[in-house]
């Protein structure tokens, strides 16, 4: 059902496929409203996880591979399947028991903390995301709540690797234009093709904002590898589920 990061304190998933009721293209654990699977499916998928972490209430937006990162709290908690007004790719809060969310399938996800302040945040950074440094503003947010840098721990979750991510141009030009520019390399059998290292560019933001060295986890999972236990929109060409990365205080 999930697997969790052996740095963070607070209460956390990175979901997996495993688990759920869901059928078909959606088996199992499928986390996505709107994506055709059954809405009673979803909500059972749901109610397990959250009866799994003692989750009560969350909050999700509606991601839009920007580099938004909204602060919410318990107003902003989402209803399963009613409208959700916010649009952006990063939460943050200092609420206790409200518990954050980002949906994925190859794009990666990250969770921080500050536990000793009382901050996280949830984030979602597809190649768009990573290079409009949406974790570093998720940073930003985190500190402008009362967190320290120094005290930030980051969890970059299951996504696709370095070995399975092929890109063209327009995503090394972006990630040089950050300064990500040893995060790719040319593709040896294909011209103009490239493989980019999403969680290692994410991790050099990271370090980049204030986030040391050894508060930073990387997950070792290739979701496309694996896509027998993850959703990977490379590996299904978008016929799939969603995970969840989920924490709370
Ligand atoms: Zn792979």
């Amino acid at each position: 059902m999930y697997t969790t990061s052996p740095n963070l304190t607070f209460t956390h998933a990175f979901t997996d496929r495993l688990g759920g009721v869901s059928e078909g293209i959606f088996a199992s654990l499928n986390l996505g409203e709107h994506l055709g699977d059954d809405e009673k499916c979803v909500r059972e998928n749901y109610r397990r996880l959250f009866e799994a972490l003692g989750i009560t209430k969350f909050a999700v937006a509606h991601q839009i591979h920007s580099s938004t990162v909204l602060t919410v709290t318990s107003a902003d908690a989402h209803e399963l399947y009613a409208p959700n007004p916010c649009a952006a790719d990063g939460l943050v809060t200092r609420e206790k028991g409200l518990a954050l969310m980002v949906k994925t399938a190859d794009c990666v996800p990250i969770l921080l903390e500050d536990a000793e302040h009382g901050v996280i945040a949830a984030v979602h950074a597809g190649w768009r995301g990573t290079v409009a440094e949406i974790v570093k503003n998720a940073v930003s947010s985190m500190v402008s709540l009362g967190a320290k840098g120094e005290n930030i721990r980051a969890a970059i979750g299951p996504a696709i690797g370095y070995e399975c991510f092929q890109v063209g141009e327009e995503v090394t030009e972006a990630l040089s234009s950050i300064g990500c520019g040893s995060r790719f390399r040319p593709d040896p059998e294909n011209e103009g093709k490239f493989y980019a290292d999403l969680k290692g560019a994410n991790c050099d933001i990271l370090l980049r904002s204030g986030v040391r060295p050894e508060n930073i986890w990387i997950s070792p999972v290739c979701t496309r590898c694996q896509h027998d236990k993850y959703w990977s929109h490379r590996y299904t060409d978008g016929h799939r589920g969603v995970q969840a990365s989920v924490i709370m205080m």
